[in-house]
């Protein structure tokens, strides 16, 4: 978004395009605040049509393919769009599976927290923190309550 933007301000008679299917943007540096009981949920979450800059298409797909020798890319409705100069910019996909017994619907229960998969999870960990504070941790570590 911020190189769309910046190409736009400085570059005549081009057409910038951005593919992304999130119509929802997150303002993630937010998510500690959401952790930390500081914001809720919805601080963190606007509209990403209100940060396309002005002239800059946006197709609201998601890139299935990349063709480099032919110079386009195709989204997941088989629309083709033809570039001259392509840019990926993906972020990170988080796989919580690859950690043995975890799985993002775990975030907020059994005493797992992590603001990383996105608001929900950010407030999930914040409603965990806060009442292992007024618990002492019973209920929610019954290992160590036990002991
Ligand atoms: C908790 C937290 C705190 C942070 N704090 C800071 C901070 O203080 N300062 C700072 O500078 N940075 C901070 N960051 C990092 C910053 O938010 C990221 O570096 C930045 O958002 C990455 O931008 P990006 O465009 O690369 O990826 P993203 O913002 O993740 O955007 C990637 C986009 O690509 C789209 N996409 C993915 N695959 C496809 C596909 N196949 N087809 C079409 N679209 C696709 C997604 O839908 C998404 O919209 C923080 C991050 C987190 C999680």
């Amino acid at each position: 978004m911020s190189l769309a933007s910046r190409l736009a301000q400085q570059l005549d008679g081009v057409q910038i395009t951005i593919i992304d299917n999130r119509t929802q943007h997150y303002y993630q540096p937010g998510f500690t605040l959401i952790g930390a009981g500081i914001k809720t949920a919805d601080y963190v979450v606007s509209q990403t049509a209100s940060y396309i800059p002005a002239g800059v298409k946006w197709v609201q797909e998601k890139v299935q393919e990349i063709d480099p020798e032919s110079n386009k890319v195709v989204t997941g409705s088989g629309q083709v769009v033809p570039y001259d100069f392509l840019f990926v910019a993906t972020g990170l996909e988080l796989d919580y599976e690859q950690i043995q017994g975890m799985d993002a619907s775990l975030i907020g229960k059994h005493g797992i927290g992590s603001i990383y998969n996105g608001p929900e999870a950010a407030s999930a960990t914040w409603q965990l923190l806060s009442g292992f504070s007024e618990s002492g941790g019973r209920g929610v570590l019954p290992a160590l309550t036990q002991r």
